[in-house]
This record gives C-alpha cells, structure tokens and sequence, in this order.
C-alpha cells in the first residue's frame, strides 16, 4: 500500500472544545486548525505530535457516524489513519485481499485530503482510513 507514515489517530468526542482544552492545558499540545467537514457531519480540531496528528471528531447532527459511534462505545479512540502516496491502488489492493470497504473510492475529508476507509469487520476491529495528499 505504500504507506509513509501515521497520518492522524482519530478519537470520538463530545464536547471539542472541553477536549481541546485537555489537550492544550494539561498535555500542552496546541491545536491549529477547527475544521467542519459536512460530508462526515463532524467538527474536527487537530494537533500535531511530530510527524504524527491527532484528530478530534465531534458530532455535527444525531446521523453523524461519530453520534452512532458515541452512542454504542462512549468516547475514545475512532480510527486510526495512514499516509499512502494513493488511496485508489490501496482500496483495489484491499479489495483483492478480501478486505470490506467503507469507501470504495477516495473522497474529501479534513485538511484537503482525499481519503476511504476500510471496514473495521475486515481490520481486526480497527477503523482504518487511507489518507492522501492531492497533487496540485
Ligand atoms: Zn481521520
């Protein structure tokens, strides 16, 4: 899949800005970027931890995944996402190994990524998302 790094560790809050201040306050870190993304009915904020970002995701409406999710296993650890150089090869390569898709092409998410996710039946229960850095 040509993965470089971990791009981000996703976690399921509810309240983001109580969470930023956590993270900001107690852990020191500083979070640069609020972001809506309407296509997953979420509020993101970010941080970055080296090469590595944490991603907190609050519910923008009772339909958001991260609601359904919130609902069924509290807050906490979401998902877990990796750089590729294209999520296109990676999602086939996936599929030709059996893995179930969430996604089966890329689409928008936060901070201008295209990026799909691979179903956490096939991932040994780890929400995977596939993050890619479009040319420009
Ligand atoms: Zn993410």
């Amino acid at each position: 899949m040509n993965i470089t790094h971990i791009e981000h560790i996703g976690i399921a809050v509810r309240d983001l800005e109580a969470t930023i201040d956590y993270y900001e306050q107690v852990l020191g870190l500083s979070c640069y970027s609020v972001e809506l993304v309407p296509d997953q009915q979420v509020r993101t904020a970010f941080f970055k931890v080296g090469e590595t970002k944490l991603e907190l995701l609050e519910a923008t409406s009772p339909e958001s995944p991260i609601a359904k999710f919130i609902e069924q296993r509290g807050e906490g650890l979401h998902h877990l996402a990796f750089a590729v150089k294209a999520v296109q090869p990676a999602l086939d390569l996936a599929l030709q190994k059996n893995i179930r898709l969430i996604d089966q092409a890329p689409r928008p998410g936060a901070e201008g990524l295209n990026i799909a996710f691979l179903h956490p039946k096939s991932t040994f229960s780890v929400l995977t998302e596939l993050c890619e850095r479009p040319q420009s």
